[in-house]
């Protein structure tokens, strides 16, 4: 390439911001990205209502062209399955709308841990998502807010770590998040701050040099959980904005969900360690699939599951195997399923 071109390639890229702003949110749109005949999709107006279609372009740019089957396609398109109506399945399966005590949006649920969903957005919208149906306008706080409550934390010797959830905690502008990084990384008391986040899989730009600043405040230890389910959405640019994260410090991890057509399969999951690897992070923890309306169609029975964790037990070091998690409403943590190992030969 010449370097007028390189010049004028770095001049057209958009911002994480515009990136988002010209995400893909129509059928239409969205067939016409994946090179699929719009009456192929599968696509329902009724799933979609409620919780829109919303995919940004860098990755749908990952979905493999014509294949109705892709497992990225999967999980972000409004699909007919999700208007069965499944016994078990419910709005809220992990009830934590009664969780809520007082202060809007923090959830106290495991020892030493505090979780602040600190926004209802998100920047792609899962199909599987268990917040699917969330009352996030019931749960806002302002930035103000939000480090009141950061403060009250702090003051509890019993908290050792304050978790960012949402949403995306990442759709949060930099200056927020580098507020609640300084007041943390102050406190005289050493206090781990933790985001979970999909955004680097879905616009790896989103890791912004301000961003790396803010995790990179002295003193302050910083876990970022990545949430990415198929190798397919760890690109060059993902990879890049995982080397950065951990260039700056941060401990980088990933978790998933379990999800039938998706990474079902103990190959499928050895591809993602491997290079999850090979970005700078390290699997955690793959999810049962949380059981929320509309999400049948993604269940992988805990056999199955255990079963595949075997497998992938004998595929990988340990150190590549994520722990197999499920949760259970009431429950003190998550809770470990043992894998159960293919029998000796
Ligand atoms: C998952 C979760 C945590 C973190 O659990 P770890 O096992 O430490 O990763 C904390 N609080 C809530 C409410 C959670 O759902
Ligand atoms: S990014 Fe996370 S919170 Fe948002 S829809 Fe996807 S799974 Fe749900």
């Amino acid at each position: 390439m010449t370097s007028d071109a390189n010049i004028l390639k770095v001049c057209t890229k958009e911002s994480w911001q515009e990136q988002l702003q010209n995400a893909i949110r129509t059928p239409t749109d969205l067939a016409a990205a994946v090179g699929i005949a719009l009456e192929d999709l599968p696509y329902s107006l009724a799933a979609d209502r409620g919780f829109p279609l919303l995919v940004p372009r860098a990755f749908a740019a990952r979905i493999e062209r014509g294949n109705v089957a892709d497992p990225l396609l999967r999980q972000i398109l409004a699909a007919q399955d999700e208007t069965r109506i499944v016994t078990g399945y419910s709005k809220d399966p992990l009830a934590e709308t009664s969780l809520y005590a007082g202060t809007p949006g923090l959830l106290q649920k495991y020892t030493g841990r505090a979780l602040l969903v600190v926004t209802g957005q998100c920047a792609i919208n899962c199909r599987y998502c268990f917040r699917r149906d969330y009352p996030y306008a019931d749960n806002a706080q302002s930035s103000a807010e939000r480090l009141a409550t950061i403060d009250r934390l702090l003051d509890d010797p019993s908290i050792g770590e304050i978790i960012l959830s949402g949403g995306d905690p990442l759709l949060l502008p930099d200056e927020q998040i580098a507020a609640m990084a300084r007041r943390i990384a102050r406190h005289q008391r050493s206090v781990t701050l933790r985001i979970h986040t999909r955004l680097p899989m879905v616009i790896p730009e989103r890791v912004t040099d301000s961003l790396i600043q803010a995790l990179s405040e002295r003193g302050l230890p910083s876990v970022m959980v990545l949430h990415s389910n198929h190798p397919n959405e760890i690109d060059a640019p993902t990879a890049h904005a995982i080397k950065s994260l951990r260039e700056a410090g941060t401990t980088v991890l990933n978790q998933s969900v379990l999800l039938a057509g998706v990474n079902d399969k103990p190959e499928v999951l050895a591809h993602l360690s491997d290079r999850l690897f090979a970005a700078g992070a390290l699997p955690y923890y793959i999810h049962m699939l949380d059981k929320v309306a509309g999400a049948a169609h993604f269940e992988v029975s805990e056999d199955s599951a255990r079963r595949i964790m075997g497998e992938l037990s004998g595929m990988r070091p340990g150190y590549l195997v994520p722990r197999l998690v499920i949760e259970r409403p009431g429950a003190g943590s998550k809770q470990q399923l043992e894998p159960i190992y293919p029998s000796a030969r």
